[in-house]
């Protein structure tokens, strides 16, 4: 049977079940208009990084405030972004293996505004290969970004002769049309201290707009370098050559990201959950645990920092706080700040949007649980 809960636009917060995932739109509006407003003017390509939102909604608000494109993760991403709507997509991870390869040709047959990413001689091979068994696509060879190794150690093919000859082998594949660079740097997104952040990401790009010398000299016309994440894109579009970035994270923020890049941009979004039982005179229980929350990047913070969480398993959590703070009561809500975005959202089927308390939009997280 169907539940029988089904809160609508217009309801207030207070008539939510919790846990749920709600938005301060304010403050996500507030976050968007932040970032465009510092790199619009640098004059770079905004493709955010739909791998935080996971909604194609939230891509087209995106896009209306000045972005243009998306990124994705994984394949099965984009064919639930592009079936909800949303069609210009970077895929930023590679391709490989043979289902995942056949589901691009179908992709790809449906939505010829996708580009990949590759970082091997099989990899590209292999995407070829599939591509050019499908008659109707002989005219039609499929984007592609060498994904570059600019110190993350994750993918990538290493800067320097082996990038020259993936872009070669890359370029004598006619199925696929070598139109740019990846060069991500993701080891420096959290660093705390900004001069060495900014320091690392200079480093980086310099790796990054070499090899795009490197590929220009040797005939190959590149008009995307692509990189950049929430916490380095100020710094990539003070480098000459790079023409788009990648931010995601911006939107909502962590507390991760906060302790990193600071508060320039606010935490918009919460985890709304109750009270459900007190423990002694200091403790209550919120029906927030692992399954709401993720803790790869430290516990979630509730949003009143007098009440200190504690992970209590797949289901709770612990508030604590000090002799003298108000005490919380069975029944009380409370709002939790993720500490690591992208996997938190993951866990949630919709987002509730609100302005001052009252419910504007519901938006699917519409490639929840896609990670192949
Ligand atoms: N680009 C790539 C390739 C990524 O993997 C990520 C995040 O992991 C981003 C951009 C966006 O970074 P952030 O969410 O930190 O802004
Ligand atoms: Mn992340």
């Amino acid at each position: 049977m169907a539940s029988s809960y089904s809160p609508k636009v217009g309801d207030r917060l207070e008539s939510l079940d919790t846990p749920s995932m709600i938005v301060d739109l304010d403050l996500m509006e507030e976050n968007i208009k932040k970032l465009m407003d510092k790199l619009l003017p640098t004059g770079r390509n905004i493709r955010p990084h739909l791998k935080t939102t996971k909604s194609a909604v939230l891509a087209r608000k995106l896009n209306a405030a000045g972005a243009k494109g998306g990124c994705v993760a994984k394949l099965s991403e984009a064919e639930a972004i592009t079936e909800a709507g949303f069609e210009d997509l970077l895929i930023t991870c590679e391709i490989i293996g043979a289902p995942k390869v056949k589901r691009l040709v179908q992709l790809y047959k449906k939505h010829r505004n996708i580009r990949i990413v590759i970082d091997s001689h099989e990899g590209a091979t292999a995407i070829h290969e599939a591509l050019s068994q499908e008659p109707d696509l002989a005219n039609d060879p499929i984007d592609v970004l060498v994904d570059l190794d600019v110190g993350l150690r994750r993918t990538g093919v290493a800067p320097g002769e082996p990038a020259l000859a993936l872009a070669r082998h890359i370029g004598s594949l006619k199925s696929l049309h070598l139109i740019g660079v990846q060069g991500y740097e993701g080891h420096l997104q959290h660093l705390h201290d900004r001069e060495d952040r900014k320091k690392q990401c200079l480093e980086s790009m310099k790796t990054l707009v070499d090899t795009v010398d490197a590929f220009r000299q040797a005939g190959f016309d590149i008009q995307v370098v692509t990189t950049g994440g929430t916490g380095t894109a100020e710094f990539c579009a003070t480098v000459p050559g790079v023409t788009e970035l990648q931010p995601g994270s911006f939107i909502f923020m962590d507390t991760d990201y906060r302790n990193a890049v600071g508060t320039f941009y606010s935490n918009s979004l919460t985890i709304l959950s109750t009270v459900v039982s007190k423990q002694g005179d200091q403790q209550v229980t919120i029906d927030s645990g692992l399954k709401s929350l993720t803790t790869d990047s430290g516990l979630a913070e509730c949003k009143d920092p007098r009440y200190t969480y504690g992970c209590l398993g797949d289901e709770h959590g612990s508030l604590n706080w000090e002799e003298g703070t108000p005490s919380l009561k069975v029944g009380d809500r409370v709002e939790m700040v993720p500490s690591h975005i992208d996997p938190t959202i993951n866990l949630h089927d919709v987002y509730y949007a609100h302005r001052k308390g009252v419910i504007e939009e519901i938006w699917k997280v519409d490639s929840r649980g896609k990670v192949q």
